[in-house]
């Protein structure tokens, strides 16, 4: 988007001075790539209609260089757009506990978000409580207590035995009792919308005190995030969100339409795997990393580039030795999401880059792999290493926590099985395509 948005301003800095029919023609560019970047079509109708307003309202021949005053403009709107100013979580007065729900679809990032959250309240000198109420996902309890115990944050976890309503009240119990201030509960979430993920939520507001609830996006998603947010919004209220991983999202899309749908402040913007990966969220830095101005976004993208040629180079060493796993699998999946989706690597490779794009359906590649995901996230950590131990009543249960058919289980089973075989048969295979993925 950024680089769209520069060309557009270029030709208007070229242009010297502005008249009516530039501004209107310059912003039916901009309005291109706004949608280009999945920015929600009411959004984009509206943020075009006010800037025009604005910039043929005024004087555009008053000395100033016409283009940085589009931009100006363009600038200001974007940040109104998104809130104008930071907002943060609001916690309950004095020593009175706040409660804070965490919401989303499953792998927005809740689990990372609620421990990246403690992180940030700990260091304001809270006592932070986590509730594990996430009972469906088999390595969820554990990965919520793993990331807790890297926060230095206690994690009341009941097992999966218990419904998420009865382990809410007690985590509330036992965080009224022993002084704590925060407490964040962590739940379960679908692939998609689904009414009994709602319900279970609505169960939970009933049934404690919830002061905050925070909705968990991935921006990613784009167009999608917005829609999961106002559907959010309407059937159970939320407060605010957290939007995550933005540091792999390019467009800023979902960014810029969130808080204009909803009228939901975005608190944070996760900005990595890492715990330490949540930024509070600046309306204006936002703004100005869709603008493209400043090195943000270049900063991050070398630094991903870095970290993504160490990971490639222990998978390639995994491989080697022939431990390639689940965890391998979905770690190769997120990477090449990160490389910008399937059409994007096609055009990066030799042979099918350049002119003509071969005809995939991106939308229904990358539903895929989602739904392959969500089926590895079911696992445990166990059977992802050692894919062996998936017999029938495993996959069943790995299919009912991924809300998949079994039968699509037994697919990824031997689809991964097939990667293995031809992974040992070309070792080298993996670290040449790598290289030339990001170096070409
Ligand atoms: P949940 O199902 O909503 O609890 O999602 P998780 O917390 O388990 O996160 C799903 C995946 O997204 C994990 O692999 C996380 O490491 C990853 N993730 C979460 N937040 C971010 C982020 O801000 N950036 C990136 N790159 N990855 C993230
Ligand atoms: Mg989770």
């Amino acid at each position: 988007l950024s680089e769209k948005l520069q060309n557009v301003f270029k030709n208007l800095r070229s242009k010297g001075r502005l008249t009516e029919d530039d501004v209107k023609a310059a912003l039916k560019e901009v309005k291109m790539a706004l949608l280009e970047a999945d920015v929600n079509f009411k959004v984009v109708k509206q943020f075009v209609k006010d800037v025009q307003e604005r910039a043929i309202g005024q004087d555009v021949m008053n000395g100033l260089n016409p283009g940085q005053m589009v931009i100006k403009i363009v600038n200001e709107e974007m940040v109104r757009l998104m809130g104008s100013e930071t907002t943060e979580i609001a916690l309950r007065p004095g020593k009175e506990l706040t409660i804070i729900m965490m919401a989303g679809l499953q792998g927005a990032g809740k689990t990372t978000t609620t421990a990246k959250i403690a992180g940030k309240l700990k260091a304001k000198g809270k006592k932070v409580l986590l509730a594990a109420c996430d009972v469906y996902r088999p390595a969820a309890i554990e990965q919520l207590q793993i990331n807790g115990e890297k926060q230095g944050v206690e994690v009341f976890s009941m097992g999966d035995k218990n419904t998420p309503v009865n382990i809410a009240k007690a985590a509330v119990e036992h965080a009224t009792k022993n002084d704590f201030n925060v407490l964040i509960i962590d739940t379960a979430g679908r692939l998609h919308v689904d009414e009994d993920m709602m319900a279970e939520l609505i169960q939970i507001k009933e049934n404690v005190a919830v002061s905050q609830t925070i909705l968990v996006v991935d921006a990613m998603t784009g167009q999608d995030a917005v829609n999961v947010a106002k559907t959010f919004d309407e059937k159970i209220g939320i407060d605010g969100v957290v939007l995550t991983k933005l540091d792999g999202d390019t467009r800023g899309g979902a960014a810029l339409s969130i808080r204009a749908v909803t009228g939901k402040p975005i608190l944070y913007a996760g900005m990595g795997e890492k715990l330490s990966d949540l930024e509070q969220f600046y309306p204006d830095r936002m703004a100005s990393r869709i603008l493209g101005m400043g090195d943000v976004l270049t900063l991050i993208e070398k630094a991903q580039n870095e970290l993504d040629e160490e990971k490639a180079k222990k998978l390639e060493e995994k491989m080697r030795k022939n431990e390639f796993d689940f965890e391998m699998y979905l770690e190769s999946m997120s990477q090449m999401k990160k490389m910008g989706g399937l059409s994007s690597i096609l055009g990066m490779m030799p042979g099918l880059g350049g002119g003509k794009m071969p005809e995939i359906d991106e939308g229904a590649a990358e539903k895929n792999m989602a739904r392959t995901e969500a089926i590895i996230f079911s696992m445990t950590v166990e059977e992802r290493q050692n894919p062996s131990l998936l017999n029938p009543s495993r996959k069943r249960r790995i299919a009912q926590g991924a809300g998949v058919d079994i039968a699509e289980v037994n697919r990824l089973v031997k689809q991964f099985d097939q990667a293995k075989k031809m992974m040992k048969q070309m070792p080298g295979m993996m670290k040449k395509g790598k290289k030339g993925m990001f170096k070409g």
